[in-house]
């Protein structure tokens, strides 16, 4: 493999539509269900999660292999705090976004002693067009323990600033927004870590969202990932309505002590209009902390890139996104929902809520 990140590929289908809860859904916890997790025989597992886009493209010779450009180009080292890091994520059993989406970043992040948590499993019951968590049914599993584990991992890690997100769970009566909330619990029990949770849109279901936020995170993010039209081939179960209501919601309900974020995708083919229209509405909607990021296709199965836009133009977007009244903007090729999140939560420490500067 070279250092462009290019991956290798696997067989598989087209991404299409929602793969849907199972029949035999229960999603009561406590009571005892046929936990068969099932994965469906699609797409390759490289990439993707609701952090914001896969990563890397197809291998040379390969349908859709597009070279990266310079820009794009990143290392994965393996040593240091990475190493430890990843020998503690291994031990506690957990599951990293950063390892899952492949993350340019990653080696990054994980010398800096931080990571994304996913929890609720690894199989999605959506299938964004461009993300390549595996879908499939969970049927209602949940790992009830997951909660203790991610606290002592978060704990052992000494992390400054916690991200926790996961898969969509709408095989689920309450979206596992129970396991959120349960999960920010045994952090706090543990640890004066920032918690930011990046959550999945519970079916706009305002009682699961409540949960969440009840539960004390610091930052609530919720990524829009593209603008309203491109939303039904590139969020086919989502709808970006919902998703800024989610923005509000968290916003209104978080009583100034929750701060709500989003991120965005370019590169899929959106034009500059619906770019200023997207910032607008997630400005009007709360949302005050923003990632904007290259969109990355994880294989030839999923949707091709329209574009690599040019770091000169992230800046622009970026500032354009603070002009119109967005409190913290990263915005570049390799930004992700959870890239410095904490320099992007800015001042934001456990009982505050002032803005980042
Ligand atoms: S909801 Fe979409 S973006 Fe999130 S993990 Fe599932 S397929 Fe990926």
């Amino acid at each position: 493999m070279s250092d462009d990140l290019i991956l290798p590929e696997e067989p598989g289908t087209p991404p299409a539509g929602d793969a849907g809860p199972g029949p035999e859904t229960a999603g009561v916890y406590g009571v005892p269900r046929p936990a068969v997790p099932k994965r469906l025989p699609v797409t390759p597992r490289f990439g993707g999660c609701a952090s914001g886009a896969g990563v890397g493209a197809a291998a040379p010779g390969e349908p859709g292999f597009r070279r990266l450009p310079p820009w794009l180009k990143a290392r994965l080292p393996g040593t240091g705090e990475y190493a430890e890091t990843k020998a503690l994520i291994r031990r506690q059993g957990l599951h990293t976004v950063c390892e899952e989406a492949r993350c340019p970043n990653l080696g990054h992040c994980w010398e800096r002693g931080t990571a994304t948590i996913m929890i609720l499993g690894e199989l999605c019951t959506r299938r964004c067009g461009f993300c390549a968590v595996a879908p499939g049914q969970p049927n209602g599993f949940v790992d009830h323990d997951e909660p203790r584990r991610v606290g002592e991992a978060v704990a052992a890690m000494g992390l400054r600033h916690t991200v926790i997100t996961s898969v969509a769970r709408d095989d689920l009566k309450d979206g596992g927004s129970g396991i959120f909330a349960a999960v920010i619990g045994e952090i706090r029990k543990r640890s004066s870590t920032v918690i930011e949770v990046l959550i999945p849109d519970f079916r706009g279901h305002p009682d699961d969202l409540k949960h969440v936020i009840d539960a004390g995170p610091e930052v609530i993010n919720h990524n829009v990932e593209t603008v309203a039209r491109l939303h039904p081939v590139v969020r086919p179960s989502a709808r970006y309505d919902r998703s800024l209501e989610v923005l509000s919601r968290v916003k209104a309900w978080g009583g100034g002590a929750v701060r709500a974020k989003s991120g965005i995708m370019l590169g899929l083919g959106e034009r500059d209009d619906e770019i200023d229209q997207t910032l607008a509405d997630l400005v009007a909607h709360g949302c005050e902390l923003l990632t904007i990021g290259q969109y990355l296709r994880p294989s030839p199965h999923h949707l091709p890139v329209v574009e690599y836009v040019h770091p000169d133009r992230f800046r622009d977007w970026g500032r354009r996104a603070e002009a119109l009244g967005m409190g913290s903007v990263a915005s570049g090729p390799l930004v992700r929902s959870s890239f410095h999140a904490d320099e992007l939560a800015g001042t934001v420490r456990r009982g505050e809520t002032s803005r980042a500067g």
